[in-house]
């Protein structure tokens, strides 16, 4: 649960601070993207000189980053200011989320914190961290409620964007009542839904469908593990002529399958290994079990990388899955 002073105080710290950086994690998803920009919007409307970045990618950004505003706030990480007065970070579980941006957590004289991953330590000076919240954009929107600010069309945009992806458009347990009383103000806002909605939705390219065809073919159910899972190479993508951002949705197909409670997607990395997509439809912890291998997230939706070939991942990941089971 998140204590009602923690708000008090953040609102507080960012109501003082003229000058603030904020950084999202690394493979930034709409709900990290969304808070940081939505955040940004908002501080930048009160006046503050405001910075927003994430680790590794800016110059290969994903594609709905163009539906979101606030962009004029980005600037690439080796253009922040050295120590920056105050850091917040958004939806970042770990520093090592920060993926090479976490000296600035030690230079910064505060840093807030604001996530909704259960695995989150608290690793700011002040920590706006609740594991039962729906997205890190709901966090923000609070924050920005406790600091009596107005909503508007753009801050509206990405947290919205926030919200709907991180609940799996409102399908997740998570949204709650007060979640869709959250969307609805979000909503009354006038911004472009439908174009919204479409660009992070069902805007893929035929290239992408058809490596998605691929993936999907070679898709293996081992039962022993209530698991399903399938990969996905450097070299299919480089042949496919698809970037890996627009595979991010490629676990949201496959975890359709009745068959076995998980889903995992195994991604080679650019630097070997693998990144590990878990998703339970219902009764497994993978967070617990992303945990095991040194990742986290949330109950039903975790991830990790694994530094292990193809073959040594699956069997320890099988292997973990059948513990989990017990
Ligand atoms: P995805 O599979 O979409 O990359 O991530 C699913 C969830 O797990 C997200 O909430 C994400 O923040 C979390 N997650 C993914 N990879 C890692 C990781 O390496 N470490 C931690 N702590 N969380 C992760
Ligand atoms: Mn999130």
């Amino acid at each position: 649960m998140l204590r009602a002073e923690a708000l008090d105080e953040a609102a507080e710290a960012l109501e003082a601070a003229e000058e603030i950086v904020l950084v999202c994690h690394v493979n930034p998803d709409a709900d990290a993207l969304g808070s940081l920009l939505g955040l940004a919007c908002f501080l930048g409307s009160r006046g503050k000189r405001v910075a927003a970045t994430w680790p590794n990618g800016m110059a290969d950004p994903p594609r709905w980053l163009e539906a979101l505003p606030g962009r004029e706030y980005l600037v690439e990480p080796k253009k922040l200011p050295k120590a920056p007065p105050m850091l917040v970070t958004l939806d970042a579980a770990d520093p090592a989320r920060l993926a090479g941006l976490e000296h600035l957590l030690k230079k910064s004289a505060a840093v807030v914190c604001i996530d909704h991953h259960r695995t989150n330590p608290g690793f700011g000076t002040i920590n706006v961290v609740d594991g039962e919240a729906s997205a890190t954009a709901e966090l923000v929107f609070r924050l920005i409620e406790r600091m009596g600010g107005d909503l508007t069309p753009d801050v509206a945009t990405c947290l919205y964007a926030g919200l709907v992806t991180d609940t799996g458009r409102f399908q997740y347990e998570s949204a709650s009542p007060e979640v869709l009383r959250i969307a609805a103000a979000l909503r009354e806002q006038p911004f472009d839904h439908a174009a919204l909605a479409q660009i992070l939705y069902e805007d893929n390219s035929l290239p992408y469908l058809r490596l998605l065809g691929k993936v999907l073919d070679r898709a293996a159910h081992e039962a022993e593990a209530d698991l399903v899972w399938t990969y996905l190479t450097r070299k299919d993508l480089k042949e496919a002529g698809v970037s890996i951002q627009e595979t991010d949705d490629l676990i949201d197909v496959l975890r359709t399958a009745r068959e076995a409670d998980v889903a995992a997607v195994l991604k080679e990395q650019r630097e070997g290994g693998f990144k590990v997509s878990l998703r339970s439809r219902g009764k497994t912890d993978v967070a617990a079990v992303s945990a095991k291998f040194g990742g986290g997230g949330h109950r039903l939706a975790s991830g990790y990388t694994s530094k292990q070939d193809l073959e040594e991942t699956t069997k320890n990941l099988t292997r973990a899955l059948a513990e989990a089971r017990g």
